[in-house]
């Protein structure tokens, strides 16, 4: 494959992979090959664990082994998770004990509250939404960020299971979000994959009032790597945020 971005390449940093420790499609080191050869340079995987997950040490050594091989050639691999939200008190799937081995924590909204819609209505979902990640931030986050003050805590993909419900986020749903994650400390994920992808007034939104960005293409294959990763790097042109959420997992 030929670069799509010869010549002077700002640094593009891909912080949201899955791979076929999870349910992407090709293994860790095809996706690092894709990487360089889309002009990426910084990748960090962040495959689904769950708390029961026993394939973490495996994957863990696999990612430092990578970090090796490639340490020398024009990209930086990161180790990253991504989990989900279970309930009301912001409780995760995770287990907090690989937290100091990981750069990247990506915390999701995947299945809950989504049933808070179907049963309850949409202002009954919203209210459950923002109670989830105060209940986080108020008891897991504390707990996470001081005995871990090197990880990057992440919400991915924001409002994008608002948007499976149909609903749009009013502006100031989203400024509550980021003023949310300033004050708590958590960042919030720029995810430019079409199934999760806000509109671009949000997007300036958080990209000029968020403390701390995380750019994404969710991608579970080399296939959909290379077709996300112009989106990465045309929105961080578009948005002004080629430097904003830069991260490197040294
Ligand atoms: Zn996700
Ligand atoms: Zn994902």
């Amino acid at each position: 494959m030929r670069s799509l971005f010869p010549g002077a390449l700002p640094v593009i940093a891909d912080n949201h992979i899955h791979s076929t420790f999870s349910d992407g499609q090709d293994e860790p080191e095809d996706m690092i090959r894709a990487a360089l050869s889309l002009g990426i340079r910084c990748l960090c995987f962040t495959d689904h664990a769950r708390k029961e997950s026993d394939y973490i040490p495996t994957y863990l050594e696999e990612l430092e082994k990578l970090k090796k091989k490639y340490r020398d050639r024009d990209i930086t691999i990161g180790k990253g998770l991504e989990v989900k939200f279970i309930d009301e008190q912001g409780n995760i799937d995770f287990n907090l004990l690989w937290a100091h081995r990981i750069d990247n924590l990506i915390i999701s909204f995947h299945e809950f509250p989504g049933e808070v819609y179907q049963n309850k209505g949409q202002l009954e979902f919203k209210k459950t939404w923002f109670e989830t990640l105060r209940g986080f931030t108020r008891k897991h986050l504390i707990i996470l960020k001081q005995e871990n003050p090197k990880l990057r805590v992440i919400l991915g993909h924001p409002f994008s299971m608002w948007l499976k419900l149909g609903l749009f986020p009013e502006q100031n749903e989203v400024s509550r979000l980021i003023a949310l994650a300033n004050q708590a400390g958590f960042g919030l994920e720029i995810n430019v994959n079409p199934k999760h992808r806000l509109n671009d007034e949000y997007i300036q939104l958080i990209v000029n009032s968020c403390s701390i960005i995380s750019w994404g293409t969710d991608s579970h294959s080399c296939l959909e790597l290379a077709n996300n990763s112009s989106s990465l790097l045309e929105a961080r042109q578009l948005y002004g945020g080629i430097k904003s959420g830069y991260y490197d997992p040294a």
